[in-house]
């Protein structure tokens, strides 16, 4: 058991309080750091609620993670544009809508008031930006990295945000991680073939998987398994198009 730390939640607030818009300079893209970007994370936020994101918890979330400090500087000024970025090693950064309709889809049936997760893992840590939004509405994240580059990449992204409740793992996600294992949610942010069966045995009665997966006419898809008392049933959604779940560690 992970002690409980002080602060949890409230070490989420004070990243970047969203500013009132007019006390804002006109520029419309993040400068680094800079003051305004608060504001265009703030814009960005809007535009998922428009785009039909319900649920607070990841809204929150999404407004407070500094998503311009997880992609290179050079590509900084997008970064709160709904468009997903290359990390390095041809990876790449979802883009916010996606981040945003998996973390909702993670929350079940009644995200738009769910305050929170119990412990969540994450395949594919990437440079850490979908691992900082959930750490925002999880008790505990663990997110698993095969790339070790990625892996000290991600470290160094998240070191600034202190989130004490994240924990950042080298290893192949396909076996999962069953240290922490049951959780409540497991998000994977890479596509294979079929459901790796660590996922679902690592899955909590009552939780919730959501993943990129193979579909009809190799076409990928979004897939939702809920874990019941009965046992797996499966929900096929919308395209989407994620990197490759590969096996091993490099
Ligand atoms: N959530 C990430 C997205 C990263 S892209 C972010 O916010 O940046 C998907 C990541 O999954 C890649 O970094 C890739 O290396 C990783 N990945 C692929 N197969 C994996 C596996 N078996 N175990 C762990 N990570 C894996």
């Amino acid at each position: 058991m992970q002690p409980r730390r002080p602060g949890f939640p409230a070490r989420l607030d004070g990243w970047a309080a969203p500013r009132p818009a007019a006390a804002q300079p006109a520029a419309s893209t993040p400068q680094g750091v800079g003051l305004d970007s608060a504001a265009v994370r703030a814009r960005m936020v809007q535009r998922l609620a428009a785009g039909g994101i319900r649920a607070r918890a990841v809204l929150q979330a999404m407004g407070q993670v500094p998503r311009h400090q997880f992609v290179d500087s050079a590509l900084a000024n997008q970064a709160y544009e709904d468009t997903s970025l290359p990390i390095g090693l041809a990876q790449t950064i979802s883009k916010p809508s996606v981040v945003a309709r998996m973390a909702e889809l993670l929350l079940g049936a009644e995200c738009a008031q769910a305050a929170g997760l119990g412990r969540v893992l994450e395949i594919g840590t990437g440079c850490g930006y979908q691992a900082a939004v959930l750490a925002g509405f999880a008790r505990e994240v663990y997110s698993i990295e095969r790339l070790r580059a990625l892996h000290e990449k991600a470290r160094e992204n998240l070191r600034p945000l202190r989130l004490h409740n994240l924990h950042l793992l080298l290893g192949d996600g396909m076996l999962g991680y069953a240290r922490g294992a049951p959780y409540a949610a497991i998000i994977a942010a890479a596509g294979g073939d079929a459901l790796p069966p660590a996922w679902c045995e690592q899955l909590a009665i009552g939780g919730r998987l959501v993943a990129p997966m193979a579909g009809p006419g190799g076409r990928q898809v979004l897939l939702v398994v809920d874990r019941t008392a009965q046992g797996l049933t499966q929900t096929v959604l919308e395209s989407v198009h994620f990197v490759p779940l590969k096996s091993g560690i490099a």
